[in-house]
């Protein structure tokens, strides 16, 4: 196993990548960054400008034997940064909030260990995705063509969790993070003098029952899960009293915890909006943003994943609910079998993209641990 300097090296190198965050897309130099160090641990091969600045770095085994891909995220999310330790934000409006710089020298871990005790068998990849925040990454490495040089038979991620116990393995089979996608509705009407309204076709009246037929979509309609669906912004018309309004703007947020609810909600809000339109003479125009699939553990990965903290005496609990958050690893488990668990970031830390997160240095050497345990695991039978 690695010494207390290692992680010493990885715990610089995860502060140094908390100084230097950078948005989802544009994650330029925390990808060379990364390049830079894995290169001292002789990778057999690497991939990079994956799916915009992602890298893949592989460590073959001597003997054949399976793809084990392990994935980090690279982006860093627009917040001001609220600390005022010696490792905070550079930059303004942006910092590490989710703790992808923990999740990025965790792998970096893996490298170091590869080179202290290679697997005998079998592939390791170590993913560090692009633009994991606005659900473009995966979707895009996998587009690469590149990636298929990778086609990983397995596939593996981790996610640290504030406020559940410091080190503890979270997981599930089945659904572990929530769908979601952000709606955009346009309604498309006709400006007109203020003082004569009906020489247009003001779309107020339209977006406001849009606004109020949705909360009736959620309670009404028979979902296996919790829905939801939060309004984040809309907008009438200009600021201007002289202006019958001519379009209306609605942006919504739908969110399901199993794909059977998402398209579901989907359909009913889609068809509700439409018709809104239609019957009010509108011009109806909608568009997804920043979508997420539910993403879906298998049984077979999910109880691997126990195995691994069991051998490794760490605590693990099966957890009943998924998390509410959403997150594009679900898109490598459609073609492989795979899974992602939760590490226990402690009652301490403030919840994820709040301002004044930090991701915690002691669950580095537990993230390599449990990885390594699964990567031996996979690859030794
Ligand atoms: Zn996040
Ligand atoms: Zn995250």
């Amino acid at each position: 196993m690695l010494k207390s300097q290692d992680f010493q090296t990885l715990k610089s190198l995860r502060l140094a990548l908390h100084q230097h965050p950078e948005l989802s897309g544009q994650e330029k130099h925390t990808s060379e960054t990364i390049l830079n160090f894995l290169n001292s641990y002789s990778p057999s091969e690497v991939l990079t400008n994956l799916g915009g600045y992602g890298l893949a770095a592989i460590w073959e085994g001597s003997e054949d034997g399976p793809t084990v891909l392990i994935r980090a995220e690279l982006d860093a999310l627009p917040i001001q940064e609220s600390n005022s330790f010696a490792h905070r934000s550079t930059k303004k409006d942006v910092s590490h909030k989710c703790g992808h710089d923990g999740h990025m020298a965790i792998l970096c871990g893996l490298a170091m260990q590869f080179q202290a005790s290679p697997l005998s068998k079998g592939r390791m990849v170590l993913l560090f995705q692009p633009a994991e925040e606005t659900g473009q990454g995966a979707k895009a490495v996998i587009a690469d063509e590149k990636f298929r040089n990778i086609n990983p038979d397995f596939a593996f991620a981790l996610h640290n969790l504030p406020k559940h116990d410091m080190g503890t393995v979270y997981c599930k089979n089945g659904s572990f993070c929530a769908a979601s996608t952000g709606l955009k509705i346009v309604y498309q009407g006709k400006t007109a003098h203020a003082s004569q309204p009906e020489t247009g076709n003001n779309p107020a009246v339209a977006a406001a029952q849009l606004v109020h037929c949705l909360e009736r979509i959620i309670e009404t309609n028979d979902f296996t899960k919790k829905t939801l669906i939060t309004l984040t912004h809309a907008q009438i018309g200009e600021k201007s009293f002289g202006v019958s309004a001519g379009r209306a703007e609605t942006w919504l947020t739908l969110r399901a915890f199993e794909k059977h609810d998402f398209d579901l909600l989907l359909t009913l809000v889609t068809r509700e909006a439409e018709l809104i339109g239609k019957r009010y003479g509108l011009d109806v125009s909608l568009s997804h943003h920043e979508s997420f699939e539910v993403t879906e553990n298998d049984y077979q990965s999910v109880e691997m994943v126990k195995k691994a903290a069991l051998n490794l005496a760490i605590r693990y609990v099966e957890m009943t609910e998924p998390n509410p958050w959403s997150e594009d690893f679900g898109c490598y488990l459609q073609n492989c079998q795979g899974a992602i668990f939760g590490l226990g970031s402690g009652h301490e830390t403030p919840d994820l993209h709040n301002p004044d997160y930090d991701f915690p240095d002691e669950l580095i050497e537990q993230g390599v641990r449990m990885f390594w345990q699964l990567l031996n695991d996979i690859t030794s039978t």
